[in-house]
């Protein structure tokens, strides 16, 4: 195949948002009416929440800035202790121990394996000293929840799930971000739902919900706008602080538009991950795991280990003939300041060493796939990475 001849597929850029939210785009501009609690009821955030929480089958939707906003709020509402013990993957996105450290608990770090998910044995061990459990499905990888889930329960420890980029992921067909306590969402422009920023928290539990609805910015009686718990709300007003962490309108119908999409996004995106998976595997140069059993994906990117022993250099190399071939491919370790490599988290007091991560994270690939890529520009991508390896072998 001739690789020079089609343009790079542009990996980073996003799908038109549906043009039927222009009436109420409009609407919201003309009036001015963007913050969530000036409407006495149907402001866009609520119907945002309400339709959500359907989507998903929960009691409770919580729309947020930012899915660091929920993480945070989840913690706060679960009244943890200062300096309780919470439990995250040593491969998650910088955001996630952040939003420990914000909450005053202490992120402990829990080995991952090469297939990305979490090490069941070292979580097993540190459960023992932990208070609550925060599960990132890192790039839409579900670690074996059945085990996780189990564990947790015997040990009576609240889980919640950062679902940030699982949004359609299904765990023995129940939605992944519905199997933990509380579930996490962002609507990052990098997410299956682009809102620019984002994010939502769901539960079923009527007093979390009071709690992080509360926190979340809801003077006075704004809580009254939530539906469906007022009991709650009465035991914890003006109890609690008020972190501001609102969604507003526009945010919201861009991206309440975008839920009928959910459905071909999630078919699409697996379809060319499949796709790609299955070229990169046949090469000989790379091996793409396996979904679990349990486990159908929701992908939007494909992560790839090199087969055999690659020096960091012959990495390195592989990484820069793709980009040359402008395909951006990164090697999560290798990648200068990657906000996913756990050493990089220097805000931390305490930085363990976890070789088995660090090990994974200095060989694992990542590449963007975004659903909307034709079978021609997915070609184009996974013929250069094959091309990029062969000149990296052949070079040495
Ligand atoms: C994107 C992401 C986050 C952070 O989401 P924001 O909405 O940008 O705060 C957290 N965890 C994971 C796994 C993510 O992919």
């Amino acid at each position: 195949m001739k690789i020079g001849a089609l343009a790079a597929p542009k990996t980073y850029s996003a799908e038109p948002i549906p043009s039927g939210v222009l009436p109420e785009i409009e609407r919201l501009l003309a009036t001015g009416d963007l913050f969530r609690y000036t409407a006495e009821a149907d402001a866009a955030v609520s119907l945002l929440e309400r339709d959500f929480a359907e989507h998903m089958g929960t009691r409770y939707a919580l729309a947020v800035s930012s899915c660091s906003a929920a993480l945070f709020l989840s913690l706060k509402a679960l009244d943890l202790p200062r300096g309780a013990r919470v439990l995250i993957p040593a491969f998650t996105f910088a955001a996630v121990p952040s939003a420990v450290v914000h909450a005053d608990c202490v992120p402990v770090l829990v080995e991952v394996k090469d297939n990305y998910r979490i090490d069941l044995e070292d979580f097993s061990k540190k459960l023992v000293d932990a208070d609550a459990v925060m599960i990132s499905h890192m790039r839409g990888h579900t670690s074996d929840m059945d085990h996780i889930l189990r564990e947790a329960d015997i040990a009576g420890i609240p889980v919640i799930e950062d679902a940030a980029h699982s949004l359609g992921t299904l765990w023995s067909g129940r939605k992944i971000g519905t199997l933990g306590k509380i579930g996490c969402f962002s609507f990052q422009s990098y997410k299956l739902v682009n809102g620019g920023e984002g994010g939502m928290l769901i539960t079923d539990d009527p007093e979390i919900a009071a709690r992080a609805v509360i926190m979340s910015g809801a003077y006075e009686e704004n809580w009254k706008k939530h539906p469906g718990f007022q009991n709650s709300f009465c035991n914890w007003q003006n109890r609690l602080p008020l972190y501001n962490l609102r969604m507003q309108n526009l945010s919201a119908v861009v991206i309440r538009a975008q839920l009928p999409e959910i459905e071909r996004r999630v078919r699409d995106g697996r379809r060319n991950h499949d796709y790609v998976a299955k070229i990169l595997n046949d090469s000989g140069y790379f091996s793409v795991p396996d979904a679990l059993p349990q486990e159908e994906r929701a992908p939007d990117s494909i992560q790839f280990n090199f087969v055999g022993a690659w020096s960091d250099e012959a990495a390195r190399q592989f990484q820069s003939i793709a980009k040359e071939n402008r395909v951006s491919v990164q090697v999560f370790g290798l990648s200068q300041g990657n906000a996913r490599a756990y050493w990089n988290w220097q805000f931390l007091d305490d930085l363990p060493e976890l070789p088995q991560t660090r090990n994974m994270l200095m060989r694992a690939c990542d590449v963007r796939l975004p659903a909307q890529l034709s079978t021609e520009e997915l070609d184009y991508i996974a013929e250069n990475l094959i091309q990029a390896a062969s000149l990296t072998r052949t070079k040495k």
